[in-house]
Formats: C-alpha cells, sequence, structure tokens
C-alpha cells in the first residue's frame, strides 16, 4: 500500500452511506447477482452456502449484507471478502466512488497511465448526490448564504441571485479534499458547469466560511474553486 490511514472511517462511512451498490459493483463482480438483486439469496462468497447470502434490500444505504455465517455492513463485508486492512478498504472504498480522482495523488513519473482512463468511475452519480443534498438558492439558508457572500464580494446581490437560482445551490457541507484525504468540511456553492450543447457535464465548487460575526467569505483553504472531475 503507497500510504496507510490516508482516510478516516467516520469520513468514508458518510461518503459511501446510499452509494454501495457503486462500490460492490466497483470492487465485487462476486456480488453482481446479489446487486442487481437485492433481497434475494445467493450461493454464498464466504462459505459456499448455497442461496445463504444476500444484500439486504436497503443495503446501497450501509452495505449490509446477511447469512447464515454472519451479517455485516460495507466495510466488514470488504474486509471477509477480500482480506484487506481497513486502511486499504477505506481507499478502495473512496476510490470506487471516484472522489480520489477529486484530488489524485501527485503522480510519480509522467507516463499515461495504460488502462487508467477505460476504467474512469462513473462520477455521475456522485454529482446528483450533491446536488440533491444542497439547498436551493431561492429561498432559506441557502439564499442568506448566497447572499452575504455576494456581499461580501462587493458583486450585486439580486441580479446575481437571479442568475444563480437554477444553476446553483448551496451545498451545507462539502468535504474539502487534500492529496486524496478529505482534510475539512465547508459549506459550498456548487454551479452546474455545461458544455456547448448545454448539457451538464461536472460541478463547480467554491468552499464558504461563515465567520463569527456573520461574515461569509471564501473558506481558508488553498483551493477554494475546484471543478469536479468531468465524467
Ligand atoms: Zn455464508
Amino acid at each position: 500500500m503507497r500510504n496507510s490511514n490516508k482516510y478516516e472511517i467516520a469520513d468514508v462511512k458518510r461518503v459511501a452511506e446510499g452509494q454501495w451498490d457503486t462500490v460492490f459493483q466497483a470492487l465485487c463482480p462476486e456480488l453482481e447477482h446479489a446487486i442487481a438483486h437485492p433481497g434475494h439469496h445467493i450461493d454464498c462468497p464466504i462459505h459456499g452456502g448455497k442461496e445463504d447470502f444476500r444484500l439486504d434490500r436497503g443495503f446501497k444505504q450501509r452495505g449490509t449484507a446477511i447469512c447464515t455465517c454472519g451479517n455485516w455492513d460495507g466495510f466488514s463485508l470488504l474486509k471477509e471478502l477480500k482480506g484487506w486492512a481497513l486502511p486499504e478498504i477505506l481507499e478502495q472504498v473512496m476510490g470506487a466512488l471516484g472522489e480520489q480522482s477529486v484530488e489524485p495523488l501527485a503522480p510519480t513519473v509522467s507516463r499515461p497511465p495504460p488502462r487508467q482512463v477505460e476504467e474512469k468511475q462513473d462520477i455521475r452519480p456522485t454529482l446528483r448526490k450533491r446536488w440533491e443534498e444542497a439547498l436551493p438558492l431561492g429561498r432559506g439558508e441557502g439564499r442568506f448564504m448566497l447572499a452575504s457572500y455576494l456581499q461580501f464580494r462587493g458583486l450585486p446581490v439580486k441580479p446575481m441571485l437571479s442568475v444563480l437560482e437554477t444553476e446553483a445551490r448551496l451545498h451545507p457541507r462539502m468535504a474539502y479534499i487534500e492529496k486524496g484525504k478529505v482534510v475539512s468540511y465547508y459549506p459550498a456553492l456548487i454551479t452546474i458547469v455545461r458544455d456547448a450543447a448545454g448539457k451538464p457535464v461536472t460541478m463547480h465548487r467554491t468552499y464558504l466560511n461563515r465567520t463569527e460575526n456573520g461574515v461569509v467569505e471564501k473558506a481558508p483553504v488553498s483551493k477554494a474553486k475546484k471543478l469536479f472531475p468531468v465524467g
């Protein structure tokens, strides 16, 4: 392993919640049938018992699975199936969710990666999830934060709000990742980025920080503005 303890389990848990189907699809071909039919029994990939094993109907949430030989959440199931230690499990899960490519580790040599491109994870589910978690800007907390930020930047609040309303949202707690590791969480303005045909291709993030006296400014991080990778 390159680098142990890159991730904290609490962070990975939060990121993976609701996305364990994506994780298992990427990492566990032996669960293919169980993923397609949650709640149905398959031959156990662990102890081999015939039609003993099933993924919980709601397994997307926490990766839960049950067999006559045990029961697991996503992390313990990966440990059981793959024999990985926890740091590797965390790294694999983040990789499967495409989070790692948000802030790739510095390449050791500048050689084009041979199969990496083909195997690139579909990040659209992640983008969709972040968008759904985020607050609309038309009212409430989202509107308040953005209006305060525009004010701080000295930008015209009303016209900017009406432009941004449909194309942007406020994520209340976005992971700030540095060198593949979640280092902190900030509210973030997320904006849809479209291609020439108007199709959404990725999202732009601006990390924000609300100071003690209520001013909303750019977050105190090295790169307050980031693009998600283009999926
Ligand atoms: Zn079993």
